[in-house]
């Protein structure tokens, strides 16, 4: 039976290393706290004190967690996974993280003789339950090829884009033009509020009209409801992955990324009010009065 070490529980993550359970995977699971696993356990799932300890004898070690510091923080330090991965065991990124971040990550790896590719994922935590995420991969042919037993439980839709740090570069700018995209909703529709116009007419318009995008059929509805239950990507990734964009943007392109850095702004500005809430809250920080 194959092992997978899985690391990093929180909404996303929970949904993914049950997939390994149910695809009859031996999985040993860690997460910074313990309680997030505890129905994983009940399935089968081993819990592992440290990343270290969930590494051990796995043939593939999966992380997903919330950002370059956390990434660092489960393979690097003294107690993370990669103190105890076998040489050529294939480490799985599907966090998204920063473009230098996935690059010194696949080079460190490298030096320890593991194999590390991106993998970050589009989907809601629903889709990561039900092994429908679309990943996003960057990775040697060859290293992909090792790899796809292992991605082959989260969902069958994989993009190749190139070498490792090519799947992380287009996650960055999808989420970076999601997020102009929404706090652009929440502008727009702020200003139809306070213009006093009928919502529920404008609605009807946005969603049939030519900005009908799903990013904003999924949140203009819920923005003049004020309906964010459930809160499935919040205001804080949101921001995160727009800053790690915009800064890719800085080493890139040379004129400034003027639209990149308003999202940054706006998501910042969410992320001081209520960082764990819905990201379509937005709506609230566009809609207050003068
Ligand atoms: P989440 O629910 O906030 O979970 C974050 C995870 O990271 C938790 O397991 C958390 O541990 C762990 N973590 C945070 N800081 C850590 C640290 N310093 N050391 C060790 N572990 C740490 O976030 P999520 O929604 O699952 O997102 C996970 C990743 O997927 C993020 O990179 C996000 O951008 C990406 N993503 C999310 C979505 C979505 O719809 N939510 C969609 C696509 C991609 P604790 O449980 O102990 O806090």
């Amino acid at each position: 039976m194959k092992k997978v070490a899985f690391i990093g529980l929180g909404r996303m993550g929970h949904g993914m290393a049950g997939r390994y359970l149910d695809g009859g995977f031996a999985v040993a699971v860690w997460n910074r706290s313990k309680a997030k696993a505890e129905d994983l356990i009940a399935r089968g799932a081993q819990w592992a004190t440290s990343p270290e300890d969930a590494a051990i004898d796995a043939d593939a070690v999966v992380t997903m967690v919330a950002d370059d510091e956390a990434s660092r923080a489960v393979w690097l330090t003294k107690d993370g996974a990669a103190a105890t991965m076998k040489a050529g065991t294939i480490a799985i990124e599907c966090s998204t993280v920063s473009y230098t971040h996935a690059l010194e990550m696949a080079r460190t790896l490298r030096e320890r003789g593991l194999i590390y590719i991106d993998s970050p994922v589009t989907g809601l935590p629903d889709a990561a339950a039900a092994g429908k995420l679309t990943l996003l991969v960057g990775a040697e042919p060859a290293d992909l090829e090792l790899a796809r037993p292992y991605l082959a439980p989260l969902s069958n839709t994989i993009r190749h884009f190139g070498a490792v740090g090519t799947g992380t570069v287009y996650k960055l700018i999808n989420n970076l033009m999601g997020a102009i995209q929404i706090a652009g909703i929440a502008e727009g529709l702020a200003i139809a509020e306070r213009a006093g116009l009928d919502m529920k007419l404008v609605l009807e318009a946005v969603e049939t009209g030519v900005a009908a995008s799903p990013q904003v059929v999924r949140h203009s509805r819920r923005m003049v409801a004020r309906d964010f239950a459930g809160a499935s990507f919040t205001s804080a990734l949101r921001h995160k992955d727009a800053s790690y964009a915009v800064a890719l943007a800085e080493r890139l392109l040379s004129e400034a990324p003027l639209m990149g850095r308003a999202a940054v702004e706006a998501y910042a500005r969410a992320k001081a009010v209520a960082p764990d809430d819905d990201e379509g809250k937005m709506i609230e920080i566009a809609s207050r009065p003068k």
